[in-house]
């Protein structure tokens, strides 16, 4: 059995790594072991539309170069911030939010910026993972399945960036109740660290219902 993951972000893969642990260290790949350097269009209307569009872009090239074995499992992470406030928004579209020459940096303070005079209240988000696990069937029959798993943590946006860990949103997205903000607890997924983030975030939630399918069905 093989776990490859349809990923170029060096944080989404050693967060996975580090989700599956030490159990599954020897079963994950992801494109650089094949060598291939992949960047599907990603222009799906919903997270779980740009999952399947990376995991299936995967399979056919590595179909096509005869890479692939029955039983291997291809893996893409679709995640995004989404804000009450904004109506959603960046969504699906976290990666490309406000221009593709803008750094995550800058996006962080413009958000900040966007919610300076929104009440506590009114500063829900949430974070979302789809993960789209598209299990090889029959190679030579180009017979596949795909399987869908979730995971999404509620929160809100920090008022202030506290500490710039992790990556993407990671520094003004906080877990809980926007109560903490009043009762100074804010938690951000930076503040927590990547160890604390790993145990329960979105991408964890989603690693985690895998691991129980893959457990469940190969016994393991
Ligand atoms: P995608 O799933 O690669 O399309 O991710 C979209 C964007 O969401 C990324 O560019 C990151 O900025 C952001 N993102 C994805 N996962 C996380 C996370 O775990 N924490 C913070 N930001 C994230």
């Amino acid at each position: 059995m093989r776990l490859i993951f349809a990923t170029n972000n060096k944080h989404k893969l050693s967060e996975i790594v580090e989700i599956l642990g030490e159990k599954y260290k020897d079963f994950v790949f992801n494109m650089d072991d094949f060598d291939i350097n992949l960047n599907p269009v990603e222009d799906g209307n919903t997270f779980l539309e740009n999952a399947n569009i990376k995991s299936t872009a995967l399979y056919q090239v590595m179909r096509e170069k005869r890479l692939l074995n029955n039983g291997d499992y291809i893996i893409a992470d679709d995640t995004g911030l989404c804000i009450d406030f904004l109506d959603g928004a960046p969504g699906i579209h976290s990666a490309r939010f406000m221009g593709e020459g803008v750094s995550q940096e800058e996006k962080n303070i413009k958000l900040l910026d966007i919610m300076k005079d929104v009440s506590d209240e009114k500063r829900k988000a949430h974070f979302i993972t789809i993960l789209s696990v598209l299990e090889v069937i029959d190679t030579e029959k180009c017979d596949y399945k795909i399987h869908i798993f979730d995971g999404i943590v509620n929160g809100y946006i920090a008022r202030t960036i506290e500490k710039t860990g992790g990556f993407g949103y990671d520094p003004i997205f906080a877990v809980g109740d926007p109560v903490d903000i009043k009762n100074g607890r804010v938690m951000t997924y930076s503040n927590l660290g990547i160890k604390e983030k790993n145990k329960i975030s979105h991408r964890a939630k989603a690693i985690h219902n895998f691991v129980l399918y893959l457990e469940k069905k190969h016994n393991i």
